[in-house]
């Protein structure tokens, strides 16, 4: 693994805040990336790290991720990270209460939300603390329905991409994860005629709806990779496109919501060097935030947001496009999208 503290240098944060309560059981770290564009949003991950080092690692990466996806789903908002250093059976009021008296601390540079590991009841504590929290539970709710919409529109352009046609009646698409993004995802493009291939590790029951109602095919977790199909869609873990993987897969494009799906550039390379379309996740998954989002800077509108959300079709035909034009990889492509939008908002602000 890469010393953070050369990731430090390398990605220029504007802040990080390491935090230790040790009344209240806190260990964190919030990441600021950047608020070129406005306050930076990122949730607050809950994680058992097994060092310091994989938290910093982790923070860096991911808050660096947000202001990439922020940027590129045209928000108003830069990018930043939490994370607590801890397993979910840690999970206390005084943790939480403890974590948001730190985001206060950052006076609204940050707003934070839910992620993985944490709910939006942790985040109403949090809020006993302070305001800046975002995707509260009576406000926007749940983001995933909104990821899972956001990467239905993108695999639409994948497919008129691939087919000239967006129409997902017969497109065989392989799944993985069945969570809360990839079940409702699945469900929706079940319902668009779609044929399914899913694998996932726990929500057994998420499989046997997929199986029994909506026709799916049910996987291991290892042969979802070289499944034949039309589009892979991960919607698990980060890092699936990896050197092990690659070289098994047998679809013609991918597109999925799972974060940080490249293990690294090299990675989204060779995915090019091999003819295989990619849908950029921070653009492909921006739904979640592009909806949670409006409560830090305007008043929400939930048909608003979903127009928002139905651009990232828009957004992914561009990219696949602009990679055809240039020959670049798509990943690529994105990030010198996000990057575009950095630099004018710097010269704005
Ligand atoms: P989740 O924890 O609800 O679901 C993840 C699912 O993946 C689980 O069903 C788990 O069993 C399954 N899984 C884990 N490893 C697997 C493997 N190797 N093979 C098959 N299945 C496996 O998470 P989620 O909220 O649905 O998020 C899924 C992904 O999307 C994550 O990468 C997350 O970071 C990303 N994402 C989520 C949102 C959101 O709104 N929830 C927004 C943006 C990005």
């Amino acid at each position: 693994m890469t010393n953070p503290i050369n990731l430090f240098s390398e990605y220029q944060h504007e802040k990080v805040l390491f935090v230790n309560n040790a009344t209240a059981g806190l260990q964190a770290i919030i990441a600021v990336h950047s608020t070129k564009l406005g306050p930076a949003i990122g949730g607050c991950r809950l994680y058992p790290y097994a060092t310091l080092d994989d938290a910093i690692f982790d923070v860096l990466r991911l808050s660096r991720g947000m202001t990439y996806k922020n940027a590129a789903a045209g928000l108003p908002c830069g990018g930043a990270k939490g994370v607590i250093i801890a397993s979910p059976d840690q999970k206390s009021q005084a943790l939480f209460e403890a974590f948001g008296e730190a985001v206060d601390s950052l006076g609204g540079a940050y707003f934070t939300a839910e992620d993985v590991n944490t709910t939006t009841e942790d985040m109403n504590q949090v809020l006993n603390k302070t305001r800046y929290v975002v995707g509260r539970d009576v406000i926007s709710g749940d983001p995933s329905p909104f990821t899972a919409f956001g990467a239905f529109c993108g695999i639409k352009a994948v497919a008129k991409k691939l087919n000239g046609t967006d129409d997902l009646h017969g497109v065989r698409i392989a799944l993985q994860g069945l969570g809360h993004v990839g079940f409702d995802l699945a469900h929706r493009l079940a319902e668009a005629g779609a044929d399914l291939t899913v694998s996932t590790h726990s929500n057994r029951s998420n499989m046997a709806v997929a199986v029994n109602e909506w026709g799916a095919k049910e996987v291991s977790d290892n042969e979802i990779y070289g499944v034949e199909c039309d589009i892979l869609s991960p919607c698990a873990l980060g890092a699936t496109l990896n050197y092990q993987t690659i070289p098994t897969l047998r679809c013609r494009a991918v597109a999925g919501a799972a974060n940080n799906q490249l293990l690294n550039d090299d990675c989204g390379n060779i995915l090019h060097s091999k003819g295989i379309l990619y849908a950029p996740d921070f653009v492909i998954n921006g739904g979640g935030v592009i909806n949670a989002a409006q409560e830090s800077f305007t008043t929400y509108d939930r048909e608003k947001a979903l127009v928002q959300v139905e651009n990232i079709y828009n957004s992914i035909a561009w990219i696949l496009d602009k990679s055809e034009q240039t020959g670049k990889p798509e990943y690529i492509i994105a990030q010198e999208f996000a990057e575009e939008r950095l630099k004018v908002g710097s010269i704005n602000s």
